[in-house]
């Protein structure tokens, strides 16, 4: 059977950071050329055949490349996979200077799905969140890309800045939800501690929303989403059926992918690799005939069995039989037997085949995987 994956492509740009953020990127471009030379060239080195399902330009903001240069790099992976006539291809774009004719010409080097970094709609929210973009861009960069032939799109937004209300955070989420959208990820702030934001946090100089507050603004996601059909399909993501990213997806599913480009990551035949996460020293990798890679992890079936857990918890649930048949039935019944008292309370359920995390039990995923992690059987 011809082997299937997705493929993630980093662009480690950003016009300027952002206080709370803690992926990598780059906020001067001249390295731009050198890594796009360097990006196709570790495509040619590690591709190996097979069909493509989705492709992911993230990052970064992969907006401050050309049409043309996304073109290239898509013109590169199709002469190493085979990309599937369907296939998803989606773009990060952050709000702002992204014109209707230029996000045609994404749309025409094709990609077809687009995902704009918006945060939020609400002035205040963006300036503490150091965004570029004001709310009117982001309305106009989502209004632009529909009229330029986009019919998939997504929107992030952000909960839990300091003095946010329940209402304030409605407001966003309805906001979003008057744009033709399909998908929306929904995620809570967090204090990084490598982050301006989180050394803010630190000194003393903001005060995060309680624990409280932010199970109040995620169940206020919830039910806002679902009262129009948007049904939460992982923690921080919503859609109606069918709209799921399917990258993502593979991910949470455990299907295989190759990540290029400095900082990214595959998962390949069972073993994790981080590329070099520093542009430069990625860069100069490939430049010396290397692949760019940084560590390598090959997963033992312990480790496979404790993603699976946890990553399955936090999305569709467990398919209980694939579970079986994966590790034992005496693993599936250990399973059950840790998590008894989280399915007696009603905070995990059992439908379709799967265990999975209830409504009531959404804003306390986290514990609920610890607890799925623990004592385990060997
Ligand atoms: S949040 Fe997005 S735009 Fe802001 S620095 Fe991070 S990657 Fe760049």
């Amino acid at each position: 059977m011809t082997p299937r994956y997705g493929v993630y492509l980093h662009v480690p740009f950003c016009r300027r950071k952002c206080g709370y953020c803690d992926f990598y990127s780059a906020t001067v471009l001249d390295l731009a050329p050198a890594y796009l030379d360097a990006l196709v060239t570790e495509i040619d080195r590690r591709a190996s055949g097979g069909s493509v399902e989705t492709i992911y330009f993230g990052g970064g903001t992969p907006s401050l490349l050309t049409p043309e240069e996304i073109g290239r790099i898509l013109d590169r992976v199709a002469a190493r996979f085979s990309i599937e006539q369907d296939a998803e291809i989606t773009m990060e774009a952050n709000p702002g200077a992204l014109s209707r004719e230029r996000l045609a010409d994404y749309r025409a080097a094709g990609v077809n799905r687009l995902s704009v970094g918006v945060q939020s709609f609400h002035p205040e929210e963006l300036r503490f969140l150091e965004r570029i973009h004001s709310a009117e861009e982001a309305r106009a960069t989502v209004l632009a890309a529909a009229e330029a032939g986009f019919a998939r799109i997504s929107v992030d937004l952000m909960f839990g800045t300091p003095s946010q209300s329940v209402e304030a955070h409605r407001g966003n989420l309805l906001a979003a939800l008057a744009l033709p959208v399909e998908h929306l990820s929904v995620y809570s702030l967090t204090y990084e501690p490598e982050t301006p934001l989180g050394r803010a946090l630190k000194r003393g100089d903001v005060t995060p929303a309680s624990d409280d507050l932010d199970a109040d603004l995620y169940e206020a996601t919830i039910d806002a989403l679902a009262e129009r059909g948007f049904r939460r399909y992982e923690t921080s993501s919503f859609a109606p059926r069918g709209a799921e990213c399917r990258h993502n997806l593979r991910y949470w599913r455990r299907r295989e992918y190759y990540g290029f480009g400095p900082a990214a990551h595959s998962f390949l035949a069972e073993t994790r690799r981080a590329n070099l996460g520093e542009t430069g020293a990625y860069i100069r990798d490939i430049r010396d005939g290397g692949t760019g890679a940084g560590e390598t992890e090959r997963l033992t079936r312990e480790d496979a069995l404790l993603e699976t857990v946890m990553l399955s918890l936090r999305a569709e649930g467990i398919d209980l039989a694939a579970f079986g048949e994966a590790f034992g039935e005496e693993e599936r019944a250990a399973l059950l037997s840790r998590l008894s008292a989280e399915i007696a309370e009603g905070l995990l359920e059992r439908a379709e085949g799967r265990l999975r995390v209830a409504r009531r039990g959404y804003a306390l995923v986290d514990a609920i995987v610890e607890r799925a992690l623990e004592r385990r059987v060997r």
